[in-house]
């Protein structure tokens, strides 16, 4: 946008999470925020026909929390009063095929179903005085002011009413905030635009969740994760508590030859099956409290929006609907909160600076924010055979997931948690893959190998000669610029 922003109204498309930290976001620099949601609101925390995955455990990762912390201060504390579950102190185990690590939780978090989450951040937003929500409202077009490419509002369905009631509402800035059945590519076809080329990774995902109930007698069970492993096509099993007294287990498996079961007298011994037996030993203490539903994402989606020199003013667009991560990672609510702090960052410029152009340089910010959990979930996901990556290529992809894997091991086998701990700290976006990734670090791995297999499979990669070295670990691992991004203004 080249004229002086109009803060008057801002409408944000969807009230799930992006949606409300969105228009936290908006709250303060907007006269009046709009949240359109086409699901009735819930009078408890419930799971709502519009987010289907809602069933399935949500994991807040540390980047993600601090965020919303700081947006909505005391959130943590709040879920925790409602019956979330506090991992600080608490141990969870790492399983690999190279045996286990025992990580200790540094700070206070709260686990709970998504609904919760969800649920609290929708009072407070029901609370604010600038935020209103217009539910059983769908968006179906956008509008667009006579004779220009600007957005000038959005034309929504009003549901309440069979069969619908078509209203326009004007607004200076739209916001779609739908997730991954977004309408926006067809709403921008519509408007005569070319799209660019989309990066999807095509994961063929499936996943299956089965809650357990904690009898007063079990004895204390950690969370677990059990590390998959793709070349055996052995899906990676998640235990994980919810609340106090539910555990979600959670099988998954990408490339498409083998879907996590959901038939209830399947899904024990199929968590038999794993790498190790962990999960199955800890649910014979438990009692199944649901059956084991699937969710299957055939691909993960990366618009380039940004690269549209044709753009509309007035028109954004944030998580899911820009870009859907694998769901394994736990990352899409993290990427979701960092891309509401991009905005907030954004729109302090734009209010110091007014001609910039606001639309082009948030989108290409947020696309910013995108990179590295792309780039992350494409490396770890390409492990599995029938798993491709289109659009935009990785260089050295394979070297990358050989690394990791090698560094995962190295981690295990020497019982060095801080190494996983940075491992972590790289997949909730606080560090950089280049301090994971680099010679020094490889030195250190070759030398702590009595197998001589990693000093092996690196004289595939070896240049001799450390300049062409560090040129081709450069060329491997972006500079993801993490510094800048992580600045909340
Ligand atoms: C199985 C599964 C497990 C996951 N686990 C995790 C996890 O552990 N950790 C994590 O961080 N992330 C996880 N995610 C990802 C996470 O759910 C999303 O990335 C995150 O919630 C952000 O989604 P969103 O708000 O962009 O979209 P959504 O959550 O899809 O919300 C979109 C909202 O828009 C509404 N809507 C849609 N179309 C319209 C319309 N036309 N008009 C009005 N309203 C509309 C919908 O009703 C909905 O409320 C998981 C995803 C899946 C699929």
């Amino acid at each position: 946008m080249t004229q002086p922003m109009k803060y008057e109204r801002a409408i944000v498309i969807g009230g799930g999470i992006t949606g409300m930290l969105a228009a936290k976001v908006l709250s303060s620099f907007y006269l009046e925020v709009l949240i359109i949601e086409k699901d009735e609101l819930p009078d408890s925390p419930e799971n709502r026909l519009g987010t289907p995955q809602a069933f399935h455990p949500h994991r807040m990762l540390p980047l993600g929390k601090q965020i919303v912390e700081r947006l909505f201060p005391g959130y943590t504390k709040e879920l925790l009063e409602m019956g979330g579950y506090n991992t600080w102190h608490q141990t969870s185990r790492f399983l690999t095929k190279d045996g286990e690590l025992v990580l200790t939780d540094t700070e206070e978090t709260a686990v709970t179903r998504r609904a919760m989450l969800e649920w609290v951040l929708m009072q407070r937003m029901l609370r604010e005085e600038r935020v209103q929500f217009l539910e059983k409202h769908e968006a179906i077009a956008l509008l667009f002011e006579e004779e220009t490419t600007k957005v000038s509002g959005l034309q929504v369905k009003d549901r309440r009413i069979k069969p619908g009631i078509i209203n326009k509402i004007s607004a200076d800035l739209v916001i779609d905030t739908s997730g991954r059945m977004s309408k926006l590519p067809k709403w921008l076809k519509s408007a005569g635009r070319t799209l660019p080329q989309t990066d999807e990774l095509i994961v063929s995902l499936g996943y299956s969740t089965r809650y357990y109930q904690i009898p007063p007698e079990a004895p204390n069970l950690e969370p677990m994760v059990i590390v998959g492993q793709p070349n055996k096509k052995i899906p990676t099993g998640l235990f994980e508590r919810v609340d106090h007294d539910l555990v979600a287990v959670l099988l998954s498996a990408a490339g498409g030859s083998h879907y996590p079961t959901t038939d209830a007298d399947q899904f024990d011994a199929e968590t038999a099956r794993l790498t190790n037996p962990s999960i199955a030993e800890a649910i014979t203490h438990l009692i199944p409290y649901t059956k084991p539903k699937g969710f299957r994402v055939p691909a993960c989606v990366r618009n380039h929006y940004e690269q549209m020199e044709d753009w509309p003013s007035g028109l954004l667009v944030m998580g899911d609907a820009l870009c859907t991560l694998d769901p394994i990672h736990g990352q899409g609510m993290t990427k979701a909160a960092l891309e509401a702090q991009t905005l907030e960052r954004m729109l302090k410029q734009a209010q110091e600076n007014e001609l910039i152009s606001f639309e082009r340089h948030t989108l290409q910010q947020m696309q910013h924010a995108n990179e590295l959990g792309w780039w992350l979930c494409a490396i770890a996901d390409m492990a599995w055979e029938g798993v491709e990556l289109k659009g935009t290529p990785i260089p050295h992809l394979t070297f990358v997931q050989e690394f990791f894997n090698y560094y995962v091991q190295y981690a295990v086998q020497t019982k060095q948690t801080k190494y996983l701990e940075a491992y972590h700290r790289m997949h909730s976006f606080l560090i950089e893959p280049r301090n994971i990734i680099n010679l020094e670090q490889l030195q250190d791995m070759i030398q702590a190998d009595s197998t001589g297999e990693v000093g092996h499979w690196w004289q595939r990669w070896d240049q001799k000669n450390d300049e062409l070295n560090q040129a081709f670990f450069y060329e491997a691992v972006p500079d993801f610029q993490l510094h800048q991004l992580l600045k909340s203004n």
